[in-house]
């Protein structure tokens, strides 16, 4: 009898944690994504259907990430992983995925989606590009989610694999789309107006991080202190780009948070330009916490840098 009884109460408190554990988990859909940014925009559609991880951090060079196993741990309960493309994860993706032992990641997997897809990718190389030179933006350029406009796209894309892999969710994701695109649609237009009159400003930038931000806001960099992408300047770079500066009147240097400051800050001393550190990614600095405040905080930044420059009546 009392073994009967205790029998039941084991059977009961598994029912009861099938109900409460296991249920809940499996109306999540697990996603990871390589960048906070794609994190960000998949809660704003996925909201509570979905339990959403970013490998890396806002402070966190995404070109060069150590591919740790408890990545790979993530990945192997993942449903889905959303990375940039355009090779920018290519040091450390691809080990992930072999490691995380998950076939629906695999390439042409349901659980696989690069965000670039339908991307307009600039700076795609006419020539042929050898990675082993250093170059790591060989497919072009991978950061375009630093334009907002692209977000709305990259939401689009991160819309219809929810709904593929959730498909009784689709009305709910939809909604949540339209709200993300709306609010965001609105905030371009606003911000667009606020750096309107600041078009053809010149600077110069460490890294290529920052070409679809001034695609889109209408500035320009004049030179950049990496050589290539991703390869450190050589003393004789160095002396061409703080020549170039001094030149060309240029007050601004941008470089991204989660790049080192160091020789750009080097440069800015020897020039006489500004260092201006701007976020790259949602959580590159404080409160930055969705993809909208992302921007809001650039152009706070940009506007203040480009107001003062006015004031000087320099002429970008
Ligand atoms: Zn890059």
């Amino acid at each position: 009898m009392k073994f009967a009884k205790l029998a039941g109460i084991w059977i009961g408190l598994l029912a009861f944690t099938t109900i409460f554990f296991i249920n809940p988990a499996q109306a999540e859909l697990k996603v990871v994504t390589t960048i906070p940014d794609l994190a960000a925009i998949t809660q704003e559609i996925g909201g509570n259907k979905v339990k959403v991880q970013s490998i890396a951090k806002g402070y966190q060079d995404p070109h060069f990430l150590e591919a740790k196993p408890s990545y790979m741990v993530q990945l192997n309960q993942a449903d889905l992983l959303i990375y940039v493309g355009l090779q920018l994860e290519i040091g450390w993706l691809p080990l992930l995925i072999q490691g995380a032992r998950n076939p629906a990641l695999n390439l042409g997997g349901k659980g696989n989606l690069d965000a670039s897809r339908a991307i307009q990718v600039l700076e795609v190389p006419t020539g042929e590009v050898d990675r082993s030179m250093g170059d790591i933006h060989p497919e072009g350029n991978p950061h375009y989610l630093l334009d907002p406009r692209n977000g709305i796209i990259v939401g689009q894309e991160i819309l219809d694999r929810l709904k593929l892999l959730s498909p009784k969710d689709s009305a709910y994701f939809e909604a949540n789309f339209k709200n993300f695109r709306d609010k965001l649609t609105a905030q371009i237009a606003d911000w667009e107006k606020r750096m309107a009159p600041f078009k053809g400003t010149q600077v110069v930038s460490y890294h290529k991080l920052f070409e679809y931000l001034m695609n889109w806001l209408g500035f320009s960099a004049a030179g950049y202190i990496e050589e290539k992408p991703g390869i450190p300047p050589t003393a004789k770079h160095l002396a061409f780009i703080t020549e170039l500066i001094k030149e060309k009147k240029i007050k601004i240097i941008l470089n991204g948070n989660y790049t080192d400051p160091k020789i750009a800050q080097l440069v800015a001393d020897k020039s006489g330009a500004k260092l201006v550190i701007l976020p790259a990614a949602v959580g590159g600095e404080e409160d930055i916490d969705i993809y909208p405040k992302l921007f809001e905080r650039i152009i706070s930044k940009l506007e203040v840098e480009f107001r003062q420059l006015q004031s000087f009546n320099v002429r970008p």
